[in-house]
C-alpha cells in the first residue's frame, strides 16, 4: 500500500477511489486528468465518481458506523489510531509535501508547512480523543440527568484545493476523534493527497469503511454526497456560493453543518506600530499560497499619519515579489487552474478601469514554463472602501490598502464588507488592542500578528457570509458531535 502513489508515478500517478478499505475505480469508469498548475501538464488522473460511488462510499460509512467497531471502540484507542497516522504522515513527510506541492502548484516550502501542521492536527485530536466529556446537571428531587457527547454518525466532509492535506486533517482528525465515520470528497483539483491519508488511516488501524473518499467533479460527487439520506451532519469549507449550495442540498434532509467560507479580512495598523515588524506580516498575510487563502489579510486599513510611509514600503516589497513553479520555491507559486488565474485577472483588470490606482506589480520568473498558471501579485493603493476590489474575495495576490482617520473610522471600514473570518490589529496602545479586538467582528482577531502558524489549537470560523460552526481546537468536536441528554428517575 505505501508503494502505490510512488509505484504510478512514472507511468501517470492513477489515483483511485477508497471505499470501505478497498481502491475503487467509478463504476462508469471515467477519470478526470490532473494537470499541474506550475506547468499545465497532465500528470495523473482521478476517478470521475458519480451518484452510484456515493451511495457506495455512504453505505460503508453508514456500515462501520453502525456495525462496526469504531464506535465501540474506547476513546483512547480511537485516539491511539490518530496518533499513529501522525507519526505515518511524519515518516512520509516528504512524499506528501511532493505531492501536494506538485498537485497545488504550491512552493515546495509551503507544501512542508502543511504536511506538519497536518501531523499536528491529528496528533491534537488523537490527544483530544478520551478528554472531551458531558456533564452531570442539578435537576428535580428523585432524579439524575447527564449529558454524553455522541457523534453525528456519518460524516460528509467536502474539501477545497487550497490546502487539501490541512483541511482534511482538521474535519477528520476532529470528526474521527469523536467517533463518526466519514466520507470525504476533496476538490476536483487536489484530490491525491486525500486518497494518500485514507490509504495511511488503514494503515494507522483506523478500520475499513470510517474513512472513505470518493474523487470527482463538485457538481456531480459533491452533489450526490451533500443531499444523500444517510450521511447525517455535512462540513464544507470553500466558496460561499458553493456554501449555499450545499447547505440546502443538506436541507432538503434537515442535517447539520459547518460552513467554513469565504473572507476580506483586513489588517488595521495604527500610527504607533512597530511598522518594520509588521511589514513582512503584512505581505505574507496575502501572499501565502498566492493568496488562494480563505483567512487571506486583503485588506490594510492605514492610519492616516503613517499611510505614505507604509504604502511606499508595501510597494517595495511587492514589486520584488517573484511567482514561479512550485519547486523553484520562490515567493508565490502558480494558482490553481486556468479558470482562477481568469478570475483574479479580470477583478485586477476591472478594478484598474474603475480608477484604482495600481502602486506595484510583482513579476513571473522569466524561466517559468509559459503554460503554467502565474500570476504577478497586485498592489492596489489610496483604494476607496466601497469598491469592488475591496469588497469583494479574490482569492489571489491582490492588496488593497486604505487610509484611516482614527479608531472609529478603522472598524467601521473593517466592519464594512459581508464577511468576517479573521483581522489584525497593529498597536502599542494595549487598551486600543481590546477595544478593536472586540468591536471587529471577524472570528478570529490577532493583535501584532496575523496568522500565527496554523494554528491548530486556535478555534476557527465566520460570522456574517465567511460561514458558520467552528473548526480547530477543541470547539471543532463540539461541532462534529451531539449532545444526548440522559435523566434517570430514581424516586
Ligand atoms: P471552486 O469554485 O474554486 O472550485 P468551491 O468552493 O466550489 O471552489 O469548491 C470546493 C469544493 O466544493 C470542491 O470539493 C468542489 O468539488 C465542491 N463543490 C463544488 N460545487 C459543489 C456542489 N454544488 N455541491 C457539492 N460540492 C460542490
Amino acid at each position: 500500500m505505501g508503494t502505490h502513489l510512488s509505484r504510478t508515478v512514472a507511468q501517470g500517478l492513477a489515483v483511485m477511489n477508497l471505499i470501505d478499505g478497498k481502491q475503487m475505480e467509478a463504476l462508469s469508469g471515467k477519470r478526470i486528468d490532473v494537470a499541474c498548475p506550475s506547468d499545465g501538464k497532465v500528470f495523473a488522473s482521478i476517478p470521475a465518481s458519480a451518484v452510484e460511488d456515493v451511495d457506495m462510499a455512504v453505505q460503508a460509512a453508514r456500515r462501520a458506523f453502525d456495525e462496526g467497531p469504531w464506535g465501540r471502540m474506547p476513546a483512547v484507542e480511537r485516539g491511539r489510531c490518530l496518533t499513529r497516522l501522525g507519526l505515518l504522515i511524519e515518516q512520509h513527510g516528504d512524499e506528501l509535501a511532493a505531492l501536494e506541492s506538485r498537485d497545488t502548484g504550491k512552493p515546495i516550502r509551503q507544501g512542508r508547512a502543511d504536511v506538519t501542521a497536518t501531523m499536528r492536527y491529528y496528533e491534537f485530536y488523537g490527544g483530544a480523543a478520551d478528554k472531551i466529556h458531558g456533564d452531570t446537571i442539578p435537576f428535580l428531587d428523585g432524579y439524575t440527568a447527564l449529558t454524553l457527547r455522541e457523534p453525528h454518525g456519518v460524516v460528509a466532509g467536502i474539501i477545497p484545493w487550497n490546502y487539501p492535506l490541512q483541511i482534511l486533517a482538521r474535519v477528520a482528525g476532529a470528526a474521527l476523534a469523536m467517533g463518526n465515520t466519514l466520507v470525504v470528497k476533496p476538490a476536483e483539483d487536489a484530490s491525491l493527497s486525500a486518497v494518500r491519508i485514507a490509504e495511511l488511516a488503514l494503515e494507522a488501524g483506523v478500520p475499513a469503511g470510517v474513512f472513505n473518499v470518493i474523487t470527482g467533479y463538485g457538481r456531480d460527487a459533491g452533489a450526490a454526497l451533500s443531499a444523500h439520506p444517510l450521511v447525517d451532519y455535512v462540513t464544507f469549507t470553500g466558496s460561499t456560493a458553493t456554501g449555499t449550495a450545499i447547505q440546502q442540498a443538506a436541507a432538503t434532509n434537515n442535517r447539520g453543518v459547518t460552513m467554513e467560507l469565504g473572507g476580506k479580512s483586513p489588517q488595521i495598523v495604527f500610527a504607533d506600530a512597530d511598522i518594520e515588524a509588521a511589514l513582512p506580516v503584512l505581505v505574507n498575510a496575502v501572499i501565502q499560497n498566492g493568496g488562494q487563502t480563505c483567512s487571506a489579510g486583503s485588506r490594510i486599513l492605514i492610519e492616516q499619519p503613517v499611510y505614505e510611509r507604509v504604502a511606499s514600503a508595501l510597494a517595495d516589497r511587492f514589486s520584488k515579489l517573484v511567482a514561479g513553479p512550485h519547486d523553484a520555491d520562490l515567493d508565490l507559486g502558480a494558482l490553481i487552474n486556468p479558470m482562477q488565474k481568469e478570475r483574479v485577472a479580470g477583478m485586477v483588470a476591472a478594478a484598474e478601469e474603475a480608477g484604482v490606482t495600481l502602486l506595484a506589480r510583482g513579476t513571473v520568473a522569466s524561466d517559468a514554463p509559459s503554460d503554467g498558471y502565474y500570476f504577478a501579485p497586485a498592489l492596489f493603493g489610496s483604494v476607496d472602501p466601497g469598491q469592488a476590489i475591496a469588497q469583494e474575495e479574490v482569492f489571489g495576490p491582490v492588496l488593497t490598502v486604505t487610509p484611516f482617520g482614527d479608531e472609529a473610522d478603522a472598524i467601521r471600514i473593517a466592519n464594512s464588507t459581508e464577511y468576517g473570518l479573521v483581522a489584525g490589529v497593529w498597536t502599542k496602545d494595549g487598551a486600543r488592542q481590546h477595544r478593536v479586538a472586540k468591536r471587529v467582528r471577524a472570528g478570529q482577531v490577532f493583535v501584532n500578528g496575523y496568522g500565527a502558524g496554523g494554528g491548530i489549537e486556535l478555534p476557527f470560523g465566520g460570522f456574517k457570509k465567511s460561514g458558520h460552526g467552528r473548526e480547530k481546537g477543541f470547539e471543532a468536536l463540539y461541532d462534529m458531535s451531539a449532545t444526548k441528554t440522559v435523566v434517570f428517575n430514581h424516586g
